[in-house]
């Protein structure tokens, strides 16, 4: 039996989420979630369905270039107006209003 994941941090139990971006592992509030309802529909945050995590900043930006890691995750297509909203919810402040 191996280890792979090694013992960076000693933390009491944090329940972990994978950013389907990056890959990296995140406590849940680090990451942003985007779930398939039960409905069909997509919805962020703690929404029913299947569930997707993405990072907060960065990586939530990412996929409004490419939603691809995204809807394979939810298997499902992912409309233009979800990325715009999920940058929005989760990407990068932008702080400059030029
Ligand atoms: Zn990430």
């Amino acid at each position: 039996m191996t280890a792979p994941t090694p013992p960076a941090a000693r933390a009491p139990h944090v329940p972990l989420r994978r950013c389907v971006v990056c890959r990296r592992s995140a406590a849940k509030a680090e990451l942003g979630r985007i779930a398939r309802t039960p409905s069909g529909g997509l919805a962020l945050g703690a929404a029913d369905g299947r569930g997707a995590y993405v990072c907060l900043g960065e990586c939530a930006a990412a996929l409004a270039a490419d939603p691809r890691p995204l809807a394979r995750a939810l298997r499902s297509t992912i409309p233009a107006a979800l990325t715009e909203q999920i940058s929005r919810a989760y990407g990068p402040e932008q702080e400059e209003t030029t």
